[in-house]
């Protein structure tokens, strides 16, 4: 998987596409799932006493979605680009495909 927590990533098909830049903020490498900052947002009910809402109420989780509907955003191309990883100075790194810019 070429995505990691903290990359900034656009949403390429679904409810959210076309959305982004935005942060991932989770990623769960089993499921191939992610949670990304502001991305499909749910709101759930919960009863009073509940840590996030102690008078109870709705509150806002953020719910995982599918890696595959993501891509990595390049700050060159200002687009959702696919990525290679390549050796520079005996690191593995993440290049651009369409500008060759590592990122
Ligand atoms: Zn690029």
């Amino acid at each position: 998987m070429k995505l990691r927590r903290e990359d900034m990533v656009v949403v390429l098909s679904g409810n959210f596409r076309g959305q982004g830049p935005s942060k991932i903020v989770s990623i769960d490498r089993d499921s191939r799932r992610a949670i990304v900052e502001g991305i499909n947002n749910a709101l759930k009910h919960v009863k009073r006493g509940h840590p996030k809402s102690p008078q109870g109420g709705r509150v806002t989780i953020p719910v995982a979605i599918d890696v595959s509907n993501l891509a990595l955003h390049c700050s060159n191309c200002n687009r959702g680009v696919r990525v290679k990883s390549q050796m520079i100075d005996g690191a593995k790194r993440r290049v651009c495909c369409r500008c060759q810019k590592f990122l």
